[in-house]
């Protein structure tokens, strides 16, 4: 901590308590080469940072909008609801412990598909057909076989799942723009 009066960089702490509800340190720092003394106080930042969306456009992080997603991910697919609340109340926490400002919704998205793959083989496939954009149709039609022989899943269940999907994105973050103007 640079010291206020002369500039120095070289400044000792003298005394550190815990004030407030315990949740903030307020320290004396001593100059080491003016012999002034200032107070500092230290607080968590736990701010959750903004998305940024692909169009680069920033907008506040929605949990609500967020439980959309995977509830429309998991339509009909036997997770509990207490199993979502903790994959959601993860995000959050990774977002909040990242310490960044500001984080892009493709990261979100990661994040999310990370945690359904977890709760539903079904959902994840559903979320990461409308996510990830696919170049082609054969890499979408690789993943669905991988995740086949993976999972026990029947294939015609799955075709019906994939079907019975609407082609929006999972957290509508870009919905204006996907169904706007295709690449
Ligand atoms: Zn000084």
């Amino acid at each position: 901590m640079r010291c206020p009066f002369c500039g120095a960089e070289d400044t000792r702490v003298v005394d550190s308590r815990l004030v407030g509800e315990g949740d903030q340190v307020r320290r004396r720092r001593e100059c080491q080469a003016c012999s002034e003394r200032f107070t500092t106080f230290e607080i968590v930042d736990l701010a959750t940072p903004r998305i940024i969306k692909s169009d680069g456009n920033r907008q506040p992080f929605d949990e609500e909008r967020l439980r959309r997603g995977f509830l429309r991910a998991l339509e009909k697919r036997p997770v509990e609801t207490e199993s979502i609340d903790a994959a959601i109340e993860r995000i959050r926490h990774r977002l909040i412990t990242r310490g960044e400002r500001e984080v892009p919704s493709r990261e979100l998205g990661e994040w999310v598909m990370e945690e359904l793959r977890n709760l539903d083989e079904v959902g994840y496939i559903r979320f990461a057909s409308v996510y990830r954009s696919f170049q082609d149709v054969n890499a979408f039609r690789e993943m669905v076989e991988r995740m086949e022989h993976e999972t026990q899943l029947g294939q015609n269940d799955l075709q019906l799942q994939l079907l019975t999907g609407k082609n929006r994105d999972p957290l509508s973050l870009d919905a204006e723009q996907k169904s706007g103007k295709k690449r």
